[in-house]
């Protein structure tokens, strides 16, 4: 057996929570490519505290995957799950 692909994973390249609330946010407004789409959707799916404490669940992993494979998100989804990603921001930073 070669080297684990979750060894790799947990020791490179690990993305902050906080980084990655604002790398969706900025997803949603249209400012990242495909590339970070991917990152974005990895990180979500093996952090269990996005999902959880950020009350973001299911509906942004769906909505994530579904912009990676470059279709268009509902509007009304898009600025809701925006509008909960920037309020739970702003109380991160706030304090
Ligand atoms: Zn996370």
């Amino acid at each position: 057996m070669g080297m684990g692909e979750r060894d790799k994973l947990s020791s490179a390249g690990r993305t902050d929570c906080s980084e990655a609330l604002l790398r969706v946010y900025e997803f949603l407004d249209g400012e990242l490519g495909p590339g970070e789409c991917a990152k974005i959707q990895a990180h979500l799916d093996e952090c269990g505290p996005c999902l959880n404490e950020y009350n973001l669940d299911t509906t942004l992993k769906a909505l994530i995957k579904r912009s990676c494979n470059a279709e268009h998100a509902p509007d009304a989804l898009r600025t809701s799950i925006m509008t909960r990603i920037s309020m739970t921001v702003f109380r991160i930073e706030g304090g």
